[in-house]
């Protein structure tokens, strides 16, 4: 799906494809720049844990901060950024200030874990796992709250240099999450092989859990594999009430989605959970 957006400009029709082609050079302008000018942004996400309630943890999700670009969202330019040379500039810049965020944070007396999206291309990249390293210390963040997010096609095919980064991050206490899990090609064996603790159910699965019977026996699958193996289980993209009773009936140990929270601006964050955790007098929805 979200990959073959940035491929299109194999177009059939020379209008089209310049079309695509003369997208590919402003999308790639908007890249150099917010490199140069340190414009990108952060969003992040709310985690809750299912039994508390409380919020735990926060997906960081870049944006483009300049306004002539903000239209343009990660699952175009991320890819672009991996095809252009760029991910590795981009991905520590949003290590760097998630590490930064989170530091913020606990001072504050908030310790949430900040999970930060690693794409197939920066885990190949031999320097990734120092730079990592690098920048936890610099800031004095505690590595056991951070987390990284991978996708299960990240690590297959790998000849090693991927599961190398990961387990030099494992070991220095990182935790290490397979995103959009269900989605890949992943092996179970391969799962194996790798320093996993987490594994967050795709959004695809988790909108239909309450409404169809595939759906639902897959997550109910995974929550039971998981609880296995030992690994904690993550919810994206729970957008219902159904969907949350669902996850909640099943043991699934994290909930993040639209019916939570949106992705917010760091300054947001206090203030929403103030709100999260205050009683609820009144229904509001
Ligand atoms: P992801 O890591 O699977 O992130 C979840 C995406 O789903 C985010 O979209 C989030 O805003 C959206 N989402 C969260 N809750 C819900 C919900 O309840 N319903 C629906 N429909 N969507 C929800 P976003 O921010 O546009 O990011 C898209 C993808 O771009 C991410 O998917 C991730 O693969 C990639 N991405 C984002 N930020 C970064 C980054 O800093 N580095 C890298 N390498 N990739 C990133
Ligand atoms: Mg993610
Ligand atoms: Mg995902
Ligand atoms: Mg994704």
């Amino acid at each position: 799906r979200s990959k073959q957006n940035g491929k299109n400009r194999y177009g059939f029709y020379q209008a089209e494809q310049e079309l695509a082609t003369s997208r590919t050079v402003t999308i790639t302008n908007h890249l150099h720049n917010a490199l140069l000018e340190d414009s990108f942004k952060l969003l992040f996400q709310p985690i809750i844990h299912e039994r508390t309630r409380q919020v735990i943890a926060a997906e960081a999700l870049i944006r483009f901060g300049d306004p002539q670009a903000q239209a343009t969202g990660p699952t175009e330019f991320i890819p672009l950024a991996e095809e252009i040379g760029l991910i590795d500039q981009v991905g520590l810049w949003v290590f760097k200030n998630t590490c930064l965020q989170q530091r913020k944070w606990a001072d504050a007396g908030l310790p949430l874990r900040c999970s930060v999206n690693v794409s197939a291309r920066q885990l190949r990249n031999p320097r990734m796992a120092d730079d990592f390293i690098n920048a936890i210390e610099r800031t004095g963040v505690n590595p056991a709250m951070m987390a990284i997010e991978i996708t299960e096609n990240a690590v297959i095919n790998d000849e090693g240099s991927a599961r190398a980064a990961l387990q030099k991050l494992s070991d220095y206490g990182l935790s290490i999450a397979i995103d959009d899990f269900g989605t890949g090609y992943a092996s179970l064996s391969g799962l194996h092989k790798i320093p996993v603790d987490t594994l967050k159910i795709d959004q695809s699965f988790v909108h239909g859990c309450d409404s169809d019977n595939d759906s639902s026996s897959i997550i109910a699958a995974i929550i039971m594999m998981a609880r296995g193996l030992n690994l904690k289980v993550i919810a994206e993209g729970v957008e219902t009430k159904g969907q949350l009773a669902f996850l909640s009936s099943f043991g699934c140990d994290e909930i993040q989605g639209y019916l939570i929270a949106r992705p917010l601006p760091a300054e947001q964050m206090a203030d929403f959970i103030a709100m999260h955790s205050a009683p609820r007098t009144t229904e509001t929805s």
